[in-house]
């Protein structure tokens, strides 16, 4: 290992220590375990090289791009890759194929396809279901309201290969995370209204919070949190590795 790669190492690993430490605090602050909540270590603007060092120390990453996910997965397969970007139609194919779970279903009809493309890949998918919960017209995702009075249609969408395992959201921006804790409890609260509808198996994922919010994310109740920034934190896109 030569002195470059060693510090690449020690930066990850002091990163991911960090953010492992802030999990740990938010859990506490809510009396819940760490085992609770899964860090996906979001790649989509990290060099291949720390792509790699990562998957030394840390098993699950997300990517945005279907197209990069489908670049990447193959060569590091042992990992879990998470798609947490938009679907377009003509990647949907490449999303099932590679994809461990997607987030970022956030329609009927993009649900409808990946189900029918997970049975003709023969590769079963974790789906979450993308929430608009802010209402913001920028964010994509299923309006909370045509979500409970759809559900019906979309437990019959979700077919063999597919399993709705629970809900995602994004917050809007922001300097201070405290402002965005409606939107995560908003997300939770859905997850309950829609368990008590009962049509299908629990929901049991929430994934929610990103560098800036995860720790007002967690103590809302998040299990999985997307961290990008803070992950490669000190890295430079200059000189990778
Ligand atoms: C980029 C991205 C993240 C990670 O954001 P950071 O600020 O880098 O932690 C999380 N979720 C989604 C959907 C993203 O696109």
């Amino acid at each position: 290992m030569n002195p470059s790669q060693a510090t690449l190492y020690e930066t990850l690993q002091r990163n991911l220590d960090t953010v492992t430490w802030q999990m740990k605090c938010a859990c506490a602050a809510s009396e819940r375990s760490l085992e609770d909540v899964d860090l996906i270590a979001v790649t989509k603007y990290a060099a291949w090289e720390w792509v790699q060092a990562l998957a030394e120390l840390h098993p699950t990453f997300g990517e945005s791009r279907p197209q990069q996910l489908a670049d990447r997965r193959p060569q590091l397969p042992d990992a879990e890759w998470h798609l947490i970007g938009q679907v377009q139609r003509n990647k949907a194919r490449l999303a099932v194929r590679h994809a461990d779970v997607i987030h970022s279903v956030n329609s009927l009809r993009l649900l409808e396809r990946l189900s029918r493309l997970a049975k003709e890949e023969q590769h079963p998918v974790r789906i979450l279901l993308q929430v608009n919960i802010s209402g913001e017209a920028s964010k994509s995702g299923f309006d909370p309201q045509s979500l409970m009075s759809r559900w019906s249609d979309i437990i019959r969408a979700t077919g063999s290969h597919l399993k709705v395992t629970g809900l995602m959201t994004m917050a809007p921006q922001t300097d201070s995370p405290e402002s965005v804790r409606p939107v995560f409890a908003g997300l939770r609260q859905l997850q309950q209204k829609l368990n008590d509808l009962g049509q299908c198996d629990e929901l049991t994922e929430l994934s929610m919070g990103m560098s800036r919010d995860f720790e007002v994310a967690i103590e809302e109740g998040a299990t999985l949190i997307r961290i990008g920034r803070s992950i490669f934190d000190g890295l430079s896109n200059e000189s990778p590795g």
